[in-house]
C-alpha cells in the first residue's frame, strides 16, 4: 500500500483506489493534504499488470476453451487486477512525468 512521502501515514486500500479513480496524475494525501504522484517504478509495473487481462485470450490460443469462458474471464480479471493495483501503487512527492495532464 502507498506510503505519503510528505506525512508518512500509509494510505488504506479504500483511499489509494479512490484517488486512482480520479485518473489525475496528483493525488491528495487524505492524512496531510500534500500533493502525491504516482512513481515512476509504480507506473511501470502497471502495464504488465493489464497483460493479465490478455491471459484467457493466450489460453484460448493454447487449450480447446470455450469462446464463453474466455470472454468471460476477461472482466473477472479486470476486476482482480483493479482491486490489486492498490497495493502495488508507489507515491512520490515530485511529479515524475511533467508533461502529463
Ligand atoms: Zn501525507
Amino acid at each position: 500500500m502507498p506510503t505519503c512521502t510528505n506525512c508518512h501515514n500509509k494510505w488504506s486500500w479504500k483511499q489509494t483506489f479512490k484517488k486512482m479513480m480520479t485518473m489525475k496524475s496528483e493525488m491528495i494525501c487524505p492524512y496531510c493534504g500534500e500533493k502525491q504522484y504516482q512513481s515512476k517504478k509504480s507506473r511501470t509495473i502497471a502495464p504488465f499488470l493489464n497483460v493479465i487481462i490478455l491471459l484467457p485470450l493466450l489460453i484460448k490460443l493454447m487449450f480447446d476453451v470455450s469462446k464463453v469462458l474466455t470472454l468471460s474471464l476477461i472482466p473477472i480479471l479486470g476486476v482482480c487486477i483493479m482491486l490489486l493495483y492498490p497495493f502495488v501503487v508507489r507515491l512520490t512527492s515530485k511529479n515524475e512525468f511533467p508533461f502529463d495532464r
